[in-house]
């Protein structure tokens, strides 16, 4: 029985306009965002990045839906 492991990239991005500095994403998938100390708001540390269970957690539970995850290939 073989994994088919090949890992999906996606391109994430967070609209800093509509985040609400919640923090929510960051505590979800600490390895795909963090929260600018300059804004206070939440960036992508990566893009494309791998596309983690968390990462799609993370996107699926944004309260403001800022947060895009596109599969890039
Ligand atoms: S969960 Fe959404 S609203 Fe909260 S910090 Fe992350 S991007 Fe901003």
């Amino acid at each position: 029985m073989s994994k088919a492991a090949s890992v999906r990239s996606c391109a994430v991005s967070v609209d800093a306009f509509r985040c609400n500095a919640c923090g929510a994403c960051v505590e979800m998938a600490p390895e795909h965002f963090f929260l600018d100390p300059a804004t206070g708001k939440a960036q992508e540390a990566a893009s494309p990045a791998p596309c983690t269970l968390e990462l799609e957690q993370a996107a699926a539970f944004c309260p403001r839906k800022c947060i895009s995850v596109e599969e890039a290939g």
